[in-house]
């Protein structure tokens, strides 16, 4: 299961390119993301030391996987796709080995980032009275690794995670993410940028784009998409009718045409 959560840099599907708006996370995440994993002989173990755990946290549907999908396409770093279900197991000590075997495969092909998507499921807090003996050792198996990083600089590994929830992580987890980044809903502007970046690719014409993003307050990027895919949707759908009828009329054409001989009267 952790080898199968792995997608080299460039097969991620995502570059910075493709994400609407969002342009100063873009910067800043890259810059905190690129040093580590390219160049950890900057770091020299002083003051200066590398990034090895970025939060990012807000509503469903804002970006978080995608900008995280990007960072490690632009840094040429392997992605691991992380959850819950990739790391749980139901039989005792497996899950902890799974750990040992997630931080160990991404020492093999660094630079790796670890991305932990719903970070709360995994590493939620500890006071939760609901917490039980399997979570908390999955908990400390992953701060165990995740510590031994800090005291390599050069290890050119880095945990990105994403939540929701940001309020359900165990303190102590947090405390490990230096760098925590809200990526919140889009502003009026960002709608624009996202839906103009949305419908780039496609046929389109006179789309009042600043009407349009006035109409969509409140809605996350991932809503635009969906609002764009069933705008597109619609022609097609046109197109499907028009050749339903199209058929239609062939076919009654030529039932008509079968019945008149039929009824021609024969000699
Ligand atoms: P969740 O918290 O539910 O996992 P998320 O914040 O990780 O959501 P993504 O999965 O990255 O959100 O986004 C869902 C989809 O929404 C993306 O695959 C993309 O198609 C679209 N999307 C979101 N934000 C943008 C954006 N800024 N530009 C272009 N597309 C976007």
């Amino acid at each position: 299961r952790i080898r199968e959560s792995v997608i080299p840099a460039s097969e991620t599907g995502v570059t910075f390119d493709d994400i609407g708006a969002l342009d100063d996370l873009k910067e800043s995440i890259q810059e905190l993301v690129m040093l580590p994993l390219q160049r950890p002989d900057l770091f020299n173990g002083g003051l200066l030391k590398p990034c090895r755990g970025i939060l990012l946290f807000g509503p469903p549907g804002t970006g978080k996987t995608m900008l995280a999908k990007a960072v490690a396409n632009e840094a040429g770093a392997s992605f691991m796709n992380i959850s819950m279900s990739t790391i749980v197991s139901k039989w005792y000590g497996e899950s902890e080995k799974s750990i040992r075997a997630l931080f160990s495969l991404a020492a093999k092909i660094a630079p790796a980032i670890i991305f932990v998507d719903e970070v709360d499921s995994m590493l939620g807090s500890r006071e939760n009275s609901n917490e039980n003996e399997a979570s908390r050792r999955i908990k400390n198996e992953f701060m165990t690794h995740w510590d031994g990083l800090l005291s390599k600089s050069n290890e050119r590994i880095l945990v990105l995670a994403a939540t929701n929830r940001p309020f359900d992580l165990d303190d102590a987890i947090i405390r490990r993410f230096e760098h925590r980044v809200m990526v919140g809903l889009p502003t009026l502007e960002s709608r624009e940028l996202i839906m103009k970046k949305l419908l780039s690719k496609e046929k389109v014409e006179d789309i009042d784009f600043k009407e349009l993003a006035k109409m969509t307050e409140g809605y996350s990027g991932s809503d635009l998409k969906n609002l764009c895919v069933t705008a597109a949707y619609r022609p097609v759908r046109e197109l499907l009718q028009k050749e339903k009828e199209k058929k239609k009329d062939k076919k009654e054409k030529e039932d008509k045409g079968k019945k008149a001989q039929a009824e021609k009267p024969k000699n």
